[in-house]
């Protein structure tokens, strides 16, 4: 039987990329030296490195001359404080929307190292707020999310402002066509839509890498950025997952095909929960993620026969944040839309058969 993974993450990867990294775990490009053996230092991983920086650029239609791609390690919450100790004093400030959890973590972060203030936040982070894009002068910069991962919210559009954007993109980095040209800075966890848990994509503007703060080194960017991401042991099968990510992306059609098929995706899903009455979606319509889809049951006592029944049939992680709870079903990119419309009509039979 199939087992369908709505992981939220880390979440199901491409075929190819599986394959590829079977392969490549016990001899990467014929080297006879399997990827996670291989020297940082050596000219395989270096060609590797920075290939994979090209390839984001590309797709990301971004220029090797204004942009440097980095791969750390830490994840997002190293991101969290590596923005505000790079780039905040106690005498600067910071602008923040807060869109949810992951959102407030970046706020609560900078206030170690200096002002941050919120100027726009939804209360029940249903939705994606507005803000006033008008007087920011007094920010260093703005930092937003783009993919609100435990609500189920996204951000139309990366806004163009006067300061630089900050943005959190780890849950819908590469899922759509964006213009990129508006972040200075970038930063995605991967493990949901590009390589695994274990290397974090940073897309930083050159022109801030002179404007950083003196900081440890492992902490500064313009340090990793000097050193092309290897001032430390970078995740060297990470670097790898990502590229092959980045070639799947690309061999399926590129973003614009890519985000296409995650419309199909998640309308199939949405029309379902919108059009039976048991189920409540979440975020309101016009701020609804295409990457994580969160309903409640409306009669709270057949919240656990769902989740039971999903489990029996295979439709695992379906099970909303543990802070929310609810329901979160994770259609990344490699979700396939067979799988999309398997769990909708899973759902479709279930009101069928308990709602009154
Ligand atoms: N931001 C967003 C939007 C996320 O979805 C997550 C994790 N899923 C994080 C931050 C935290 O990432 P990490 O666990 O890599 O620190």
């Amino acid at each position: 039987m199939t087992v369908y993974n709505f992981s939220p993450g880390p979440a199901i990867l491409p075929n190819l990329v599986k394959n590829k990294l079977k392969e490549a775990i016990t001899n990467y490009e014929n080297s006879g030296i399997g990827i996670a053996e291989l020297s940082h230092r050596s000219e395989i991983f270096i060609k590797l490195a920075s290939e994979t920086e090209d390839k984001i650029l590309n797709i990301c239609e971004l220029k090797r001359e204004e942009y440097k791609v980095l791969f750390l390690q830490g994840g997002a919450s190293q991101q969290f404080a590596m923005m505000p100790m790079n780039f905040l004093t106690k005498d600067k400030k910071a602008a923040f929307i807060s869109s949810g959890v992951w959102a407030d973590k970046a706020y609560e972060n900078a206030l170690y190292y200096g002002n941050a203030e919120v100027i726009a936040k939804s209360e029940d982070f249903k939705s994606i707020p507005s803000f006033d894009d008008r007087n920011l002068s007094e920010y260093e910069y703005l930092h937003l999310t783009s993919n609100n991962t435990i609500y189920g919210t996204a951000l139309s559009e990366l806004p163009k402002v006067d300061i630089p954007v900050f943005c959190d993109a780890s849950s819908d980095f590469l899922s759509r066509k964006m213009d990129f040209s508006n972040v200075s800075l970038l930063y995605a966890c991967a493990q949901k839509n590009l390589g695994i848990a274990g290397v974090t994509i940073v897309l930083i503007k050159k022109s801030l890498l002179t404007k950083t703060n003196n900081v440890p080194d492992i902490f500064s960017y313009k340090v990793h950025a000097d050193k092309d991401s290897c001032f430390n042991t970078p995740t060297t099968i990470g670097v790898l997952a990502a590229s092959l990510s980045l070639d799947w992306i690309n061999q399926s059609g590129g973003l614009k095909v890519i985000e296409a098929e995650n419309i199909k995706k998640a309308d199939c899903i949405y029309s379902v929960l919108d059009s039976n009455k048991c189920f409540l979606p979440f975020a309101d319509k016009i701020s609804r993620s295409r990457m994580n889809i969160t309903f409640n049951v409306i009669n709270k006592e057949l919240e656990n026969k769902l989740s039971e029944l999903a489990k029996a049939n295979n439709f695992l992680f379906i099970d909303g944040h543990r802070s929310v709870g609810g329901f979160r079903i994770s259609i990344y990119n490699a979700q396939s839309y067979d799988a999309c419309k398997a769990v909708a009509n899973f759902l479709s039979d279930f009101a069928e058969k308990y709602s009154t």
